[in-house]
């Protein structure tokens, strides 16, 4: 018999029997305690639920999370409590239910809060991906819905906090695709009358652009198919309104008229050598830009992201960037961390560092439990005993800005292990990026093969290796050279020992 989580579940890679029926009996639960309840927009409640549900299920994500997702809001906005939900569902839905909870009571109100709210989904991140994977589904769906919300000061305080919190997340999460349509929805809250203005000249640029461009995309294939390569599709993609007015901004005065990197040429093969293949031929038949050339599979970005870029001239003179990649990093461009997060085809690639490195972002995050219920990790405490010593190092402020959301180097162990650092990171950051004890007893650090004075900004490539020598000491200069919240911590914290504080 027909349900109306039919969709749900055929939106699933491969659903079980099991699938279907947990899926429509947390259907049917929601319903019944949602009752008459209605959406700004008039329809009943259960819409929105099941939008998210559907969302879930379409970028890949299993059966606790779909469920979740569908009772995401009966705790709040109903009598269901959540020993009911552990009772029907088990308790990683109650636990996926109760944080995403908790991240909705809190309200955004200016900096202050801003900074307390990206501190407390990081914490939830870090505890379960997929308590973000679902708050990221529901502020798609309440952005999609937002033009029923009234009055018009909530509608841009919700877009605002969606613009400073959910889209650097996203981002940060290499969730390409919802980074992409929040930061469109909120910027057409935000500043309508820009935003008509640049969809109408993206509209028309678009016309003109594909009229030229379908000539060369015949070239293209034709070149590829001659080399042997006959499993590859090429699509184009148009900028987001909202990165194309930052770009016109950014680069170009404002002057929206100049800015003729409005689209993108993908190339999606089999393999990546197929990828290293298609760059040379591309470069063969059309005129590389000197410099453009990026090598995200080699080096991805901090994010996850994998692809080759190189932007070129074709024959018909349009420039165009082309964005290189096999599919299973198209769907991880796509969908990010919720694309990791199917562990058993994880194990297969190997992959997995966009999970790593919020682990590695919140270290001691699972040992401590806490005050309230949320998990208080040490990291935590540490920064705000730190943050009133010291107001100028450390706050949680400079570990967002500095090591979350900055441009990313990567170096080398000189055993060839690649150590991720922020940008202007020092041989003293990548140290302490390895083991406390091997920056607080450094003397001195080589740089391929050369000593170099420790304030040096390591570049992406550097091969570091760090000299030691027992019972050496961090020195208090170290604090104005450290770039990394981490190792200003572990100086500090060595510092104070040294001189018997601790
Ligand atoms: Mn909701």
């Amino acid at each position: 018999m027909a349900h109306p989580t039919d969709d749900i579940v055929s939106a699933m890679q491969s659903p079980s029997a099991e699938d279907r029926e947990v899926i429509r009996r947390a259907y049917d639960f929601a319903e019944v305690a949602h009752g008459s309840e209605l959406r700004k927009s008039g329809e009943p409640y259960i819409v929105h639920p099941h939008a998210i549900a559907l969302y879930l299920a379409e970028i890949g994500m299993d059966q606790d999370t779909i469920v979740a997702g569908i009772l995401h809001d009966t705790t709040e906005d109903t009598d269901t409590s959540p020993e009911e939900i552990e009772k029907q569902f088990g308790p990683t839905v109650r636990f996926l239910v109760d944080s995403v909870t908790k991240l909705s009571k809190l309200k955004y109100r200016g900096l202050e809060r801003h900074v307390e709210s990206l501190r407390q989904l990081l914490v939830a991140t870090a505890s379960d991906i997929r308590v973000i994977i679902i708050k990221m589904a529901d502020r798609l769906h309440n952005m999609r819905t937002i033009r029923y919300v009234t009055p018009r000061e909530k509608r841009e305080r919700i877009a605002r906090e969606t613009m400073e919190i959910y889209v650097p997340i996203a981002e940060r999460l290499g969730m390409g695709n919802i980074k992409a349509e929040l930061e469109d929805l909120a910027f057409a809250v935000l500043e309508p009358k820009r935003y008509e203005e640049l969809t109408r000249l993206i509209e028309e640029r678009k016309k003109d652009f594909s009229h030229r461009i379908d000539g060369d995309i015949k070239d293209l294939k034709k070149a590829l198919a001659e080399n042997g390569m006959r499993t590859f599709r090429t699509e184009y993609r148009v900028k987001g309104v909202h990165s194309f007015a930052r770009k016109a901004l950014k680069k170009y005065d404002n002057d929206i008229a100049n800015v003729y990197d409005l689209f993108a040429l993908r190339v999606v093969l089999k393999t990546t050598e197929d990828c290293y293949r298609a760059l040379g031929i591309i470069h063969g038949l059309w005129r590389p830009i000197p410099g453009k050339v990026k090598d995200y599979i080699a080096f991805p970005k901090p994010n996850g992201y994998r692809s080759i870029h190189t932007t070129v001239i074709t024959r018909r003179g349009v420039t165009i960037e082309l964005q290189i990649r096999t599919g299973v990093m198209h769907r991880d461009a796509q969908y990010g961390v919720a694309s990791h997060f199917n562990y058993k085809q994880e194990r297969k690639r190997g992959g997995g560092s966009t999970i790593e490195w919020i682990q590695n972002l919140l270290p001691s995050l699972k040992k401590t439990a806490s005050e309230d219920g949320t998990s208080a990790p040490q990291w935590l405490k540490d920064l705000s005993k730190a943050e009133q010593e010291h107001p100028e190092y450390s706050t949680f402020k400079d570990i967002l800005n500095k090591d979350f959301f900055a441009e990313r180097i990567f170096a080398f162990t000189p055993r060839g292990d690649v150590i991720d650092l922020p940008q202007d990171a020092t041989p003293i950051d990548f140290a302490y990026c390895i083991h406390s004890d091997l920056g607080d007893t450094m003397t001195g650090a080589k740089v391929n093969g050369k000593l170099v004075a420790y304030e040096t900004k390591l570049r992406n490539g550097d091969v570091v290796e760090i000299i030691t020598k027992e019972g050496a000491k961090p020195n208090k200069k170290w604090l104005d050279v450290a770039k990394t919240v981490g190792a200003k911590t572990h100086i500090r914290s060595a510092l104070r020992k040294r001189d018997g504080l601790q």
